[in-house]
């Protein structure tokens, strides 16, 4: 089958390299693509968020299935102008996407299926809610609804902190994202990332991971989108597993299926975990980035048919091949990110690496130029590797990491850190 995937970074070079693995797949374009993601598949520039656009270019390519990466198209409405071309896609609809879009809209399917979360407050003023977090004290944590690529929520020690946060999203600092608030209890515990898949009726868990969103090693510093991850994640337990889908995810599937807007996808959900119990920090609507790496390196070739099971409302009949393997990726950066970063810088010793089902390179933000591979965003390489342990995969991902040549970029030498 004719296979388009969505997107341009680490997530989706993964993906492709996964699905690209399972003979069903006869070719396989990625849209935009990137440097890595051009080494293996067709790369085709095309607006992602237009829904008539993607539509009329699967037709075109006879394209008989399309898999959404991030977020964006799918808060965009693309997988509902696919489906009404009549195009088999890979992703929720705009109105299941408000999982992620909207974090008031989390929170009140939380209240209405009794999924455990932190308490909470929605706003619409700051002068309500300068008065929540008065009442409330601190630590508290402040969360414009919308999406804000992850640098809409401040975990703030202090109520000055908290009320700084309040007039900045107010003042229009996040744009649409911030005209409406979410404040939040501070929540202990351990941070673990589930995936499941989601026909709308049945829920398959693909796996959990785990990853370090600081920049600097002991993970100190500000945030980034994530400097390495890995999978399983040693907190999330079968036990915990087990409570997390009968306590979280399942009633939430249930009552998006209640609303009439059943959730089809693949659905992330953050948790925090103290004494074995978890509870929701936030959904996504789609694999995290860099944690989707180290779920395909350990899924492979089966990908495919677990995401066209969910797309085609089989997933009750699907099964995952669990191998006992662990997997590490650790993200290369650009010096300087996520602060200002030079783009261009020339990274060598990738073509020296020797790439197979236990080690490969995901590109993240990479081009080519002159023969050469580029540096063009903040997270850069993704070198992901596997092993019968967390320490194997390891020590693999890092002897790919040594011998890459790239004076302009950094990576911290402790992913993992807390596992082992
Ligand atoms: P991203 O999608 O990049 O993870 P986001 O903008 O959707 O981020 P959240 O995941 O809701 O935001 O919050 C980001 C981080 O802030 C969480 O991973 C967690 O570390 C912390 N955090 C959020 N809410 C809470 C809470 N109630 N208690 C403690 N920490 C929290």
């Amino acid at each position: 089958m004719n296979i388009l995937i969505l997107g341009g970074g680490g997530r989706e070079h993964a993906l492709a390299w996964a699905i690209q693995q399972n003979p069903k797949c006869d070719r396989l374009i990625v849209a935009p693509g990137n440097a890595g993601i051009a080494a293996m598949a067709e790369c085709a520039a095309l607006n992602i968020e237009d829904g008539g656009a993607v539509a009329v270019f699967a037709e075109e390519n006879a394209v008989d299935f399309v898999v959404i990466g991030p977020e964006a198209p799918l808060a965009a409405g693309v997988a509902d102008r696919l489906a009404a071309a009549g195009i088999l896609c890979f992703g929720p609809s705009q109105a299941a996407a408000a999982l992620e879009s909207s974090k008031a809209f989390t929170k009140a399917i939380c209240d209405a299926s009794g999924a455990p979360t932190a308490a909470y407050g929605h706003f619409t003023e700051a002068e309500a809610a300068r008065a929540y977090v008065r009442a409330q004290g601190a630590p508290i944590v402040v969360k414009a609804d919308g999406l804000a690529a992850g640098k809409g929520v401040i975990v703030a020690g202090t109520l000055a902190e908290a009320e700084a946060a309040i007039d900045e999203m107010f003042g229009g600092s996040f744009g649409g994202a911030g005209a409406e608030v979410v404040i939040e209890e501070f929540m202990e515990g351990e941070e673990a990332s589930f995936f499941v898949l989601c026909d709308g009726e049945t829920v398959l868990p693909i796996g959990t991971a785990q990853d370090h969103k600081r920049v600097g090693e002991g993970d100190t510093g500000p945030n980034t989108g994530g400097m390495g991850a890995y999978s399983p994640a040693p907190v999330m337990t079968d036990a915990v597993c087990a409570r997390a889908l009968d306590e979280i995810v399942r009633p939430t599937m249930a009552e998006m299926a209640r609303r009439g807007t059943p959730y089809r996808g693949v659905l992330y959900a953050g948790l925090m975990i103290a004494d074995g119990r978890p509870r929701l920090v936030e959904y996504n609507v789609r694999f995290g980035d860099p944690e989707c790496q180290v779920l395909m390196m350990r899924l492979g070739g089966q990908v495919l048919d677990l995401l066209l099971a969910c797309a085609e409302g089989r997933l009750a009949e699907a099964r995952v091949n669990w191998s006992d393997d662990h997997a590490m990726t650790v993200v290369m950066a650009a010096r300087g990110y996520p602060g200002a970063y030079e783009k261009g810088s020339v990274i060598g010793g990738l073509d020296a690496l020797s790439e197979d089902s236990a080690h490969m390179v995901f590109h993240a933000g990479t081009a080519e130029a002159g023969g050469q591979v580029v540096a063009t965003g903040g997270r850069v390489l993704n070198v992901t590797a596997r092993g019968a342990s967390l320490a194997e995969a390891r020590e693999r991902a890092y002897g790919m990491v040594d011998r890459i040549d790239w004076p302009g970029g950094f990576y911290r030498r402790d992913i993992g850190w807390r596992a082992l």
